[in-house]
């Protein structure tokens, strides 16, 4: 690691994501790797998907980078009440990210199957695993709860370092633990 990018905490030489919606209006970049990945198996994920769960890349919002297109942001029911927030391709409806009430627009949910290679971002944990449908097996030894976690007890340093830095400049609570708690 090169320590000067360390210091400077900016995402030097970091690998790139892009990836974008159904019909192509929609393109985006993540400039760095996310904070983490979540597999959520909650009831939600699943209606919204369609399937089994949903993949989530966490990622602070000044690291996705709209290349092309715009979003649509649809206030969509959660089992809060507080509501999230899905932005949309405006012409074919296909999700690409998520911001929870809690965490406002600070975090973004992006959604790994939009990206052009899905497969370079697996689960660093699955959640809400007491509503996985029984047919789906986890990998041996895969971090995995029945609800949700803290992420100081999962999360790389680097990405506590990230996520010091984004509390410090919004507030004081954990906006991502209260986003997917926002949830239930
Ligand atoms: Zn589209
Ligand atoms: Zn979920």
């Amino acid at each position: 690691m090169n320590p000067l990018a360390h210091e400077q905490g900016a995402p030097v030489q970091q690998p790139r994501y892009d990836g974008g919606c159904t019909c192509r209006f929609v393109r985006y970049r993540l400039s760095s790797r996310p904070l983490f990945v979540h597999c959520c198996h909650c009831r939600w994920c699943q209606r919204e998907t369609g399937a089994s769960f949903a993949l989530n890349a966490l990622i602070e919002a000044d690291r996705v980078q709209l290349l092309q297109g715009d979003v649509q942001a649809i206030d969509t029911p959660s089992a809060s009440g507080k509501g999230q927030r899905i932005s949309r391709c405006p012409r074919c409806r296909i999700a690409v990210w998520s911001n929870y009430a809690g965490a406002g627009d600070a975090v973004r949910f992006v959604r790994v199957g939009t990206l052009d290679e899905p497969d370079r971002l697996p689960p660093d944990i699955h959640i809400y695993t007491e509503s996985r449908q029984p047919w789906v097996v986890l990998p041996e030894g895969a971090p995995a709860v029945p609800q949700y976690y803290k992420a100081s007890a999962y999360w790389p340093r680097e990405s506590l370092d990230r996520r010091a830095a984004w509390l410090a400049s919004s507030r004081p609570d954990d906006p991502v633990d209260a986003a997917q708690r926002a949830k239930e």
